[in-house]
């Protein structure tokens, strides 16, 4: 998505002119920054302690509903 200072608002790059301006007010228009980062980089490490913690917590759940079935 494209944003267009002056228009206040978001263009998709479908709507844009072919030189890449806005069609509202003929402007050039802030294209997004692309940085390519992998998704593990992104995740921070205490949403995995979480997730983990999760899954332990499940597994003893698990292993006390069937420790009451027996
Ligand atoms: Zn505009």
């Amino acid at each position: 998505m494209a944003w267009c200072r002056s228009c206040e608002r978001y263009l998709t790059p479908a709507t844009l002119t072919s030189e890449g301006a806005c069609p509202g007010c003929g402007s050039e228009v802030q294209q997004p920054e692309k940085v390519p980062a992998p998704a593990a980089e992104r995740i921070p490490w205490h949403f995995w302690l979480l997730v983990g913690g999760a899954a332990v917590y499940l597994v003893w759940r698990a292993v006390q509903g069937v420790a009451l079935l027996l």
